[in-house]
């Protein structure tokens, strides 16, 4: 039976129960004029939510985090662009509670006490760039938060001149990041709370283990997992901050993300990311390097030396990912046949997700033939390449109409890529026209 109304809810606290430390109770403030922009219907239902409730004026107000719930901002720390900002936090954003083990949250709901001075808004762009590319990630089959819904809070706000305020409403397996551990070594001086801290985060997660070391690993292969089908698929994330590295492995907070179209290894978006530290193919070394972090927060839970043995088994677990990923990509775990095909992305930077699905609908259309020759002899399986993925300019151009008031672009965009593996025709497929990804930059934190 789905909830119905907010009587029939049952949102669970086990999170703020446990850890009154590290959360803070905090209201949404009330919107002057929500309207629902979109809804994830078949989620709601998954979470046991009843869509036509939720698209009522209760409803409403119950995404929006003002259903009369116990709502907290969650602290946490971070290293941000290689620099500890030792309290970061929910500056915009409310843990609503948890269903079945996964938490609902709410992004734009107004200021809290971690918002240095920022408005706790979010701009309705935005919301729809992570909602849509959120869902995205999940129908490629990438490990990440779920976008529930969208809520126009009828405010302006103050961004790059006036834009539409929104709220994102998502849920996640958890909202426990790498960030998070480090905060607790930095509220606290012995290691009690980092101790329960990493003992609920591994219950939670990865029930069955019961070390602080396996733990450890266990968050260090989830997140590889997951990094090594961003790389697979072209996925820049754009600001993989330690804040934004979650325990669970799932990728959070799409704010600069952005697709590759034409295969540069050195292409990065964000405006603020100026040196490129989280460009493309910086982000396993990025991984490597935020895990290293999560390490020297847990010792001495781990003993040092253990976290630095560890640490040096990443490079061969990573390995290990990228072989499998490239080996699902072509359908051959022939290490020859894939360094000669990076070899062929890296010297004629073609479509990436067009050249994969060459592999699967014209390879004689390959620009290297004799790669072609040996890849067929050696009678790969079958692979299951995409059609589409959240094209930067038919996102751009979508976002924009939203703003403008016309969700008809972002509505069929959205069900195109939340159905990858159909062919949805051309307009949907192909990179950006010449000369967009040089003006094309991503805003994060908007
Ligand atoms: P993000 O880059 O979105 O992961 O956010 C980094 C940090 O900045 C988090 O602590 C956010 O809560 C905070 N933040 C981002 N935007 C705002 C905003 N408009 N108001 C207050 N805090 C914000
Ligand atoms: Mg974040």
């Amino acid at each position: 039976m789905p909830f119905r109304t907010l009587g029939d809810m049952h949102l669970d606290h086990s999170y703020a129960d446990a850890f009154p430390e590290l959360v803070h109770a905090a209201h949404a403030e009330e919107q002057p004029d929500p309207q629902l922009v979109v809804l994830n219907e078949p989620l709601a239902r998954e979470l046991g939510l009843d869509p036509a409730w939720l698209r009522s004026a209760d409803g409403i107000q119950f995404l929006l985090g003002r259903g009369g719930n116990r709502t907290v901002a969650m602290g946490y720390a971070g290293h941000q662009f290689g620099q500890l900002s030792p309290r970061l936090g929910d500056g915009r954003a409310l843990l609503l509670g948890e269903i079945d083990g996964r938490d609902l949250h709410a992004k734009g709901t107004g200021p809290t006490v971690y918002s240095r001075g920022g408005d706790g808004r979010g701009a309705l762009g935005p919301m729809l760039r992570e909602y849509l590319v959120s869902e995205a990630m999940h129908a490629l089959g990438v490990p990440t938060t779920r976008a529930l819904a969208v809520i126009a809070t009828g405010r302006k706000i103050m961004r790059t001149g006036t834009v539409p305020g929104a709220v994102l409403v998502r849920s996640a397996a958890s909202h426990l990041r790498i960030g998070t551990v480090q905060y607790t070594r930095l509220i606290s001086t012995d290691m009690e709370l980092t101790e329960r801290l990493c003992t609920y985060a591994r219950e939670r997660h990865y029930p069955g283990l019961s070390s602080h070391e396996e733990f450890f690993a266990a968050v260090m292969d989830a997140q590889i997992a997951t990094v090594s089908q961003w790389m697979r698929l072209g996925f820049i994330h754009g600001v993989m901050n330690t804040d934004n590295t979650t325990l669970s492995g799932e990728t959070i907070d799409y704010g600069p993300c952005a697709f590759l179209d034409r295969f540069d290894p050195a292409t990065f978006f964000s405006s603020i990311d100026t040196h490129g530290r989280y460009a493309f193919r910086n982000q396993p070394a990025i991984l490597g390097w935020n895990l290293a972090r999560l390490a020297e927060a847990m010792v001495p839970l781990i003993e040092v030396d253990t976290a630095q043995e560890l640490m040096n088994s990443f490079p061969a677990r990573w390995e290990q990912a990228q072989a499998t990923q490239l080996a699902r990509a072509l359908g051959t775990d022939d290490p020859d046949i894939g360094r000669r095909w990076l070899e062929h992305l890296e010297t004629n930077a073609p479509d990436l997700t067009e050249s994969h699905r060459l592999l699967n609908d014209d390879p004689d259309a390959i620009s290297d033939p004799q790669w072609v020759a040996d890849w067929r002899a050696l009678h790969p399986q079958p692979m299951e390449h995409p059609f589409h993925i959240p094209r930067n300019h038919l996102l751009d151009s979508a976002l924009r109409a939203a703003e403008a008031g016309d969700l008809a672009e972002f509505h069929a965009l959205l069900a195109v890529v939340t159905d990858p593996f159909n062919d949805h025709g051309v307009e949907f497929r192909g990179p950006a026209p010449e000369g967009f990804d040089d003006m094309f930059r991503t805003f994060c934190g908007t």
